[in-house]
């Protein structure tokens, strides 16, 4: 229902309005607008709006903001009638909530920038002791560094710079998260865009992986980063599990880039679903196999896949979904010698990563090496790394147990444990914790 407020007291005027805006009971309008003219010397329907809205308002008490319930002012016939306006602020609420909102933004910047200026103050102070790095993070080190400019070295670099460090972006990106687990790169909000840095729900500060920039943690004996880096390719590699490891890692994620690469080729691609799945038996395959025969293997189920997507009752993605079953089958065939690899050569197209090169640059290991003698590269050498470590363990023992005149109790108790059957390893670290020698 219109209802009206008038301000004029003029009898003509005040007949006008309620003509205007009179209904009847459907809500019709009652009076058309064209026999309200000529009114004074209004002869046009626009100015005659004009002349009711300077001497009235109405509104339609049906539609009100929904924010502060005040009744919308109503311009026209038309406009009385809108409905989306059921739905729709005020001008004034819209106003203070466009306000309100931008102070939360400015709040929220204001926060931003100073939980940057204390990530900044936070990172500057963070270093690492690279005399300390595990074998395998010093690896993946080198690669990295390998994979950059000295200038990105030392002034940081984006992960889109490392491109050739792995076979996939996937793998480049879970070797920069284990690299910043472990403390030996770090964000640096300084040199980074703003845009690369949010606060999360509860205030806390996150980054983009792909947009932040990265640098080099500083040595803890304050050598300069170029110099570390040049010291730690100086140093040898040791091949142990842990190196074997990141190299089942590399090869697997050269097996699946070869896989997107086939399945490319036909409109195929791996289920998100069944990734992981096929990740994971690459990998143990690889164990078995050389990379070159994996190949062969990914090559075989594919080509089967892709010759089903063209059937009439088959499409690409239910033949997509096929993938993971048929690389199980052929596996399991090829346990059972119910089928047969054979080495397949590098696609073209397809480079060497920084690390599958950094591989055969150490151990001599490429796509051909067979699986058994890959685990024999690492695994005999693990026995010498063992043997390593007990025998400079028991070096300082004696030699400490010497200085603190202590030789005799020390031999007792290691003959005693040994008896009782204990390991070398475990009694020489019982000796090196019971006479606090570590
Ligand atoms: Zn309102």
């Amino acid at each position: 229902m219109i209802k009206v407020e008038i301000f004029s007291e003029d009898l003509a005027d005040i007949k006008l309005v309620n003509e205007y805006w009179g209904q009847d009971e459907d809500g019709k309008f009652i009076v058309k607008t064209s026999n309200l003219l000529p009114f004074k010397d209004i002869k046009t329907l626009p100015k005659l709006l004009d002349y009711i809205l300077s001497i009235s308002k109405a509104w339609n008490d049906k539609y009100s903001c929904p924010s502060c319930g005040e009744p919308f002012l109503c311009t026209s016939r038309t406009d009385s009638q809108s409905s989306f306006k059921h739905h729709r602020d005020c001008k004034e609420c819209e106003i203070r909530k466009k306000d309100a909102l931008l102070q939360r933004k400015q709040k929220e910047q204001l926060l931003l920038q100073q939980r940057i200026a204390t990530r900044i103050e936070h990172n500057a102070k963070i270093r690492y002791d690279y005399s300390k790095i595990p074998v395998h993070i010093k690896l993946l080190l080198i690669g990295l560094s390998k994979a950059l400019t000295s200038s990105s070295i030392s002034n940081g670099f984006k992960v889109d710079e490392c491109t050739e460090l792995a076979p996939t972006g996937k793998e480049i990106f879970a070797i920069i998260k284990k690299l910043i687990a472990e403390g030996v790169i770090i964000d640096s909000p300084s040199k980074a865009n703003s845009n690369a840095y949010v606060l999360n729900d509860d205030k806390s500060l996150s980054y983009y992986y792909y947009y932040v920039t990265y640098v080099f943690v500083p040595d803890k004996a304050g050598t300069p980063i170029s110099d570390t880096i040049r010291l730690l390719r100086q140093r040898r590699i040791t091949p142990c599990d842990k190196i074997y490891q990141v190299w089942l890692d590399i090869a697997t994620s050269d097996c699946m880039a070869y896989f997107e690469m086939q399945n490319s080729h036909h409109g195929l691609e791996i289920h998100e679903d069944d990734y992981q799945k096929i990740n994971n038996l690459i990998r143990t395959s690889l164990e078995k196999y050389s990379m070159s025969e994996v190949w062969s293997i990914i090559w075989r189920i594919v080509r089967d896949a892709a010759a089903l997507s063209t059937r009439s009752y088959y499409n690409k993605d239910k033949a997509s979904k096929t993938l993971l079953g048929k690389l199980q089958r052929l596996l399991d065939l090829i346990l059972k010698n119910e089928a047969s690899t054979m080495p397949w050569n590098r696609s073209q197209g397809s480079s060497v990563s920084i690390l599958s090169q950094f591989f055969y640059e150490l151990f001599e290991i490429d796509e051909y090496t067979p699986a058994e003698q890959v685990k024999l590269i690492f695994s005999k050498k693990d026995q010498i790394e063992d043997f390593s470590e007990t025998h400079s363990k028991s070096m300082y023992i004696l030699q400490q147990a010497v200085e603190y005149n202590i030789e005799k109790d020390v031999l007792n108790s290691f003959a005693d444990l040994i008896r009782k059957g204990e390991t070398i390893d475990a009694t020489l670290d019982f000796i090196m914790h019971n006479y606090s020698l570590g």
